[in-house]
């Protein structure tokens, strides 16, 4: 069969409750998304119990912040993104911008953070940081999903 050209790696992408809450938001992110190339793999609206929150983010627990962020993940709905595409994981990390929402705006204003950020807790996005934890975020959300079976049945080639 023919070999797409395209060497695809996997995202975990969040939109967090700060940016859900607000429907246009949401939609211009989801815009965003499918302006930069990015294939929507899986995606999933959902809300997490707090326990869900201290699980994802266990590797800052001792952080003065870690409390509020696990309050606020788990304050409402939030969605959910496999995303696939050319060095994904860096691309989505660029499109977000920095951490802090106030470094965003001063250093990178037309990124997602700086645009729509609230507060360095309420930062609108989540993405992996490496394709280690792209496989482990993505298994935490999807649990069913299976790469090899994506890439067997359902990589997109059009040639
Ligand atoms: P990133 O989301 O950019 O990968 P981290 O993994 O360092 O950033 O932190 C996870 C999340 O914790 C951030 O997205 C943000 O919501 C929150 N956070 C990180 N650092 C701070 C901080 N200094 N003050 C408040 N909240 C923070
Ligand atoms: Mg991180």
């Amino acid at each position: 069969r023919v070999r797409c050209a395209r060497v695809l790696q996997l995202t975990l992408a969040i939109i967090k409750p700060d940016a859900v809450a607000h429907p246009l938001i949401l939609e211009a992110l989801h815009q965003k998304i499918l302006e930069n190339s990015f294939i929507i793999v899986r995606r999933k609206d959902l809300i997490w119990r707090r326990s869900d929150s201290e699980r994802f983010y266990a590797e800052h627990k001792g952080r003065f912040f870690y409390q509020r962020l696990v309050e606020f993940m788990s304050s409402g709905p939030m969605r959910a993104y496999i995303l696939a595409r050319e060095d994904a994981i860096t691309h989505w990390r660029e499109l977000m911008g920095p951490t802090k929402v106030y470094r965003a705006r001063y250093t990178s204003p037309r990124t997602i953070r700086a645009q729509y950020g609230l507060t360095d807790t309420r930062n609108t996005t989540h993405g992996s940081d490496s394709p280690e934890s792209a496989e482990r975020e993505i298994a935490f959300f999807f649990p069913e999903f299976s790469v090899q079976h994506w890439l067997e049945m359902e990589e997109p080639c059009f040639r």
